[in-house]
C-alpha cells in the first residue's frame, strides 16, 4: 500500500524526531512550527515546510500535534479551523484527561475525527517498535491508522474514551517525577558525603529488586488486602525517620522525605501501623481534609 502522508504540527525535540522517523520509512511530511526556523533541520533532512497552518492541514489526512499542552493545540489550529474538516488529529501533547475529551468535541465540531495519545519515550526512542505510545479515541479511526502510527513506537490502544490515553499517560508520569525526583534527592544526599551519581547508580538502577517487590504486592492491593506479615507501617516510618536525619545531618533540603514521613504518619494515625505500607494505598484515596 502507498504510505500515508503525514502533517506535523510542533518541532520541538519530539516532533523533529517524528519527523525524521516518517521520512526514514519513506512518507511524504509536512511540517509546520510557531517558530518557522525551528523547522530549518528537519527541511533539510527533506520534508516539506508548509506556508501556513491552513496549508499544513491541508498537505494530507493525517495531522500529529506534538506540543506543550492542549492550548498549544487551540493557539496554533483555531485560526484555521475552517481547514480541519475530513482531518484525523492525532494529538500527542501531554494534558489531561478532561482536556483530551473536550478537544475530541471540539474536532468533532470542525468535522475532524481525533485521537488522544501519551508517548512513553523520549525522542531517541521514536523509531523504535519497542517503544510506546498509548492510544485513545474511536476503535475504527485507530485501526484506520495504525500502520502509520507504528511508524513512531509501538502502540497501545487503551479504548474509544478518548481521556483514557492521558489517563495512562498521567498515572505513568506520577511514577517517573516521583522516582527522578528522589533519585536526584539521594544523590544530593550521595554528593554531600562525596560519593557520585556514577557510584549510586548500579544501586539506583536496580530495577530487578523494584518489579520484584511490585509482583510481590500488587495481587495483595488487588485483593485489597495489606497485611504486616512481611512488612510493617510503623517499620517503615522508623525507616523513613532514619532518610530524613540522614538527610537533615548532611545539610540536604529535607522537603521530600518530610512530605513523605507525613504520609506514613497519617497511615499510622489512622491505624494501619500494624498492617503493610501497602495501606497507605487508603491514605492516598482520600484528599487530605
Ligand atoms: P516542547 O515543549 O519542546 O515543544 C513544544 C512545541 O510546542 C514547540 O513546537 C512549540 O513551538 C509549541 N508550542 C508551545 N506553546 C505554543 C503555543 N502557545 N502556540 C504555538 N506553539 C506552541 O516539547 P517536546 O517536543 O519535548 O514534547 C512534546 C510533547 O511530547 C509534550 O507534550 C511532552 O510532554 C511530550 N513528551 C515529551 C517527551 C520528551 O522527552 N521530550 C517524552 C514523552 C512525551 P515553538 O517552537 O514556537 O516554541
Amino acid at each position: 500500500a502507498k504510505k500515508k502522508p503525514v502533517t506535523i504540527v510542533g518541532l520541538g525535540p519530539m516532533g523533529r524526531a517524528m519527523t525524521h522517523a516518517y521520512l526514514d520509512r519513506g512518507h511524504q511530511v509536512t511540517v509546520w512550527n510557531r517558530t518557522a526556523g525551528r523547522a530549518d533541520e528537519v527541511v533539510a533532512a527533506g520534508a516539506v515546510r508548509a506556508d501556513g497552518v491552513a496549508d499544513a492541514l491541508a498537505a494530507g489526512e493525517l495531522v500529529i500535534l506534538s506540543l506543550t499542552d492542549y492550548d498549544a493545540m487551540y493557539a496554533i489550529l483555531e485560526p484555521a479551523s475552517a481547514a480541519l474538516s475530513g482531518r484525523v488529529l492525532v494529538n500527542l501533547s501531554s494534558d489531561t484527561p478532561g482536556r483530551a475529551r473536550e478537544a475530541a468535541e471540539w474536532a468533532a465540531g470542525h468535522g475532524a475525527r481525533f485521537l488522544a495519545g501519551g508517548v512513553l519515550t523520549p525522542p531517541s526512542g521514536i523509531g523504535q517498535p519497542t517503544a510506546a505510545t498509548f492510544y485513545s479515541g474511536p476503535e475504527e479511526v485507530f485501526t484506520a491508522y495504525e500502520d502509520t502510527l507504528k511508524v513512531l513506537t509501538g502502540t497501545d490502544y487503551r479504548g474509544a474514551d478518548p481521556g483514557l490515553a492521558p489517563l495512562h499517560y498521567q498515572i505513568h508520569m506520577d511514577m517517573f517525577w516521583t522516582t527522578m525526583a528522589s533519585w536526584l534527592h539521594a544523590l544530593a544526599l550521595a554528593g554531600a558525603h562525596g560519593i557520585s551519581a556514577e557510584e549510586v547508580m548500579p544501586y539506583a538502577a536496580d530495577a530487578t529488586s523494584i518489579q520484584q517487590f511490585l509482583a510481590f504486592y500488587t495481587p495483595r492491593i488487588d485483593a485489597g488486602a495489606h497485611p504486616g506479615d512481611v512488612d510493617r507501617l510503623t517499620m517503615g516510618t522508623a525507616s523513613v525517620e532514619h532518610v530524613l536525619h540522614t538527610t537533615r545531618d548532611a545539610g540536604v533540603d529535607t522537603a521530600l522525605p518530610e512530605a513523605l514521613l507525613g504520609v506514613f504518619r497519617r497511615g499510622v494515625a489512622a491505624g494501619h501501623g500494624d498492617d503493610s505500607f501497602t495501606s497507605l494505598l487508603e491514605v492516598f484515596r482520600e484528599r487530605e481534609a
